[in-house]
C-alpha cells in the first residue's frame, strides 16, 4: 500500500445520480401539488426540493456487502471508515492492508500507528477525526488498487465527504491525493500546498507506509501537518 498506481478518471455514474434523484423530488412535489389543484410553484419553496444531504448510516447501507468489483472475492471485512460524523478533518487512505481487513477498522497496523502519533502531535484525539480510504476492501497481497476498483469505490468516499463536509481533508499517499485532487502528479508535487476538493481545502502529505520506509521524510510530513493546522484554524478551531 502505497505506492504508485494508475489515476482514477472520476465517478462518471455520480452526475446522473444525483440528477435521477432532483428529477424524483421535484416530480414528487409537483404532483402533490397537482394532487391538491395546484398548479403553480412558490418561488420560495424552491429550496424544498433540494434532495436531502444523506448520511454516513445511509451512505454504508448503501454499500452494503458489496459485490460491485472484484475485491469482494478475497476480503475478510469491508472497512468503511470511523470517526466522528462531524469530524473537522478528515484524513483520506488508499486502501485496507492486512490488519485493516481483518478488524474491518482503518489503519490499525503499522501505518495505523505512524497516522496516530502524528494525530496526536497535532493535539487531536483518533475518535474526534473521521478516517476512512478510498477503497474500502483489501486488494490482494497488498498490491496498488486498480483504476476499475477506485472508478466503483470512490464514489463512495466522495460521499463521506459531503455527509461530513469537514473544514480540511489531510490526503495521505498518491492514491488519495491523486483521486481527491483528479489529478495524475505524484505526491512529492502535490504536497506543501493547499488544494480544493469541492470547496474543502485537501492537504495532501506522505503516506504513513512511505514514511516507515523513508523516515528521513518525516520532516516534510509534519510541516504538512502545520499547514493542516493552520488551514483549520489551529487543533481545536476557531
Ligand atoms: N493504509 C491505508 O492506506 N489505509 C489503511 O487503512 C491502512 C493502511
Amino acid at each position: 500500500m502505497g505506492g504508485n498506481v494508475a489515476r482514477s478518471t472520476g465517478d462518471r455514474g455520480e452526475p446522473r445520480r444525483e440528477l435521477v434523484m432532483l428529477v424524483r423530488s421535484l416530480r414528487h412535489y409537483l404532483q402533490s401539488r397537482a394532487n391538491v389543484g395546484l398548479e403553480w410553484v412558490p418561488w420560495e419553496r424552491a429550496g424544498a426540493m433540494a434532495p436531502r444531504q444523506e448520511t454516513l448510516a445511509e451512505i454504508r447501507a448503501d454499500l452494503g456487502e458489496c459485490t460491485r468489483c472484484r475485491l469482494h472475492a478475497t476480503r475478510r471485512h469491508i472497512v468503511y471508515g470511523e470517526g466522528s460524523p462531524s469530524a473537522r478533518v478528515v484524513i483520506v487512505g488508499e486502501g485496507p492492508g492486512e490488519d485493516e481487513d481483518v478488524q474491518g477498522r482503518p489503519f490499525v497496523g503499522a501505518a495505523g500507528r505512524l497516522l496516530e502519533a502524528m494525530i496526536a502531535a497535532a493535539g487531536w484525539r483518533r475518535d474526534e477525526l473521521y478516517i476512512c480510504n478510498v477503497i474500502k476492501c483489501r486488494p490482494p497481497r497488498n498490491r496498488d488498487p486498480q483504476e476499475d476498483e477506485i472508478d466503483t469505490c470512490g464514489p463512495f468516499l466522495k460521499r463521506q465527504i459531503r455527509a461530513i463536509r469537514p473544514r480540511a481533508i489531510l490526503a495521505v499517499g498518491n492514491v488519495a491525493a491523486r483521486f481527491l485532487l483528479d489529478s495524475g502528479a505524484p505526491i512529492s508535487g502535490l504536497r506543501g500546498r493547499v488544494h480544493d476538493f469541492e470547496g474543502i481545502p485537501v492537504v495532501p502529505t506522505y503516506h504513513p507506509a512511505y514514511l516507515l520506509r523513508n523516515p528521513v521524510q518525516k520532516r516534510r510530513a509534519w510541516q504538512d501537518i502545520e499547514l493542516l493546522l493552520q488551514v483549520v484554524g489551529g487543533k481545536s478551531g476557531g
